[in-house]
C-alpha cells in the first residue's frame, strides 16, 4: 500500500518530500518525481510534507495509472534523496490541470 507522486508534482519538483523518506525511495525525472512502491514503506511521512500536495496514498480512488507510472518510472530514473531548488516556475504551474502531457520521460539529475 505505497503512497504514490501524482500530477501536480509535474513542473513543480518542490523536492521537500525527499528529505524526510526514511527509506530513500524517491526517483527523480526532468520535471516530476516518483516514488518506488516496492520501497516505500507506507510510513506517510512525506505527503504533508508536499507544497504541492502531490502525493497520495494508493488506497484513494482513481490512483491505478498514477501508481503504474510511479512504478515504471522508478525503474529506470535515478535515486534521489537530496533536495534542491525547484524548478524555476513551480509556483506558476502548481495547481494547473493537464499537466501529464507535459511530463518528461527523461531522467533527472538524481543524487
Ligand atoms: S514535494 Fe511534491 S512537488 Fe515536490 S518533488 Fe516531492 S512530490 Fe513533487
Ligand atoms: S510514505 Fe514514507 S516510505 Fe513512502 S515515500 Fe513517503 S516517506 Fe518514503
Amino acid at each position: 500500500m505505497p503512497y504514490v507522486v501524482t500530477e501536480n508534482c509535474i513542473k513543480c519538483k518542490y523536492m521537500d518530500c525527499v528529505e524526510v523518506c526514511p527509506v530513500d525511495c524517491f526517483y527523480e525525472g526532468e520535471n516530476m518525481l516518483v516514488i518506488h512502491p516496492d520501497e516505500c514503506i507506507d510510513c506517510g511521512v512525506c505527503e504533508p510534507e508536499c507544497p504541492a500536495e502531490a502525493i497520495k496514498p494508493d488506497t484513494e480512488t482513481g490512483l491505478e495509472s498514477w501508481l503504474e507510472l510511479n512504478a515504471n518510472f522508478a525503474k529506470s530514473w535515478p535515486n534521489v534523496t537530496t533536495k534542491r531548488d525547484a524548478l524555476p516556475d513551480a509556483k506558476e504551474w502548481d495547481g494547473k490541470p493537464g499537466k501529464l502531457e507535459l511530463l518528461s520521460p527523461e531522467p533527472g539529475e538524481g543524487d
